[in-house]
Formats: C-alpha cells, sequence, structure tokens
C-alpha cells in the first residue's frame, strides 16, 4: 500500500448539511449549501487551526463569476473565495434572494 498521490485534493462530509462533497484541489466550500470550514489563513494552505464553520454570508458578481464571502461562526473571521462550476445554482439563488431581504453589515 504505497500512497501515490501527494495531491491536496480532499473530499468532506459538510458540517452544516451532511452532503459529501468531492474535493477538486480549489474547492474548500460545499456545493450542495455553500457553507465552508475555517481551515485556511490563505485560501489553500490549511493552516489555520480554528475549524469553525463559516457561513456564506455574502455574493458578488464579478466578470460573470459569483464570489462568495464566508464568516467563520467560531472567531469571526471573513474570506471570500470564487463560486465553483458544481456549485447548487439553487443554492446560489437561495443565498442572493436571502442576500436581498436581510442586510447584513
Ligand atoms: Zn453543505
Ligand atoms: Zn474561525
Amino acid at each position: 500500500m504505497v500512497k501515490k498521490f501527494q495531491r491536496k485534493i480532499e473530499d468532506f462530509v459538510c458540517g452544516h448539511c451532511g452532503v459529501k462533497t468531492k474535493g477538486n484541489g480549489y474547492t474548500n466550500h460545499c456545493s450542495n449549501c455553500l457553507w465552508s470550514k475555517h481551515v485556511d489563513n490563505y485560501p489553500g494552505d490549511r493552516l489555520n487551526p480554528c475549524g469553525g464553520l463559516m457561513e456564506p454570508v455574502n455574493l458578488e458578481l464579478e466578470k460573470g463569476t459569483f464570489h462568495i464571502t464566508h464568516k467563520c461562526q467560531t472567531c469571526g473571521a471573513k474570506a471570500r473565495c470564487k463560486s465553483a462550476p458544481e456549485d447548487s445554482v439553487q443554492a446560489l439563488a437561495e443565498l442572493s434572494e436571502a442576500l436581498a431581504k436581510k442586510t447584513f453589515f
């Protein structure tokens, strides 16, 4: 049993909705509900020991790509990331609808 692959591709079970998301090395958020986990200081480094659940609190359309802002429920840190092609269109639509009704910040 030799580990051949060293790529940083991790499958993870979403701490919010429980759906298993297949990691592709770029995405660290759940494609079903868009929640993330606080594991990075900078995207992809996995150096933050917090591990808190990160709620999607903002959605911006930039150059045709959605950018999601996540806020950590444990330490309050915010991080912005690109949405992934496999993200649920319904979840993105629900988030933008919720944001239109609610005022953050
Ligand atoms: Zn989820
Ligand atoms: Zn945190």
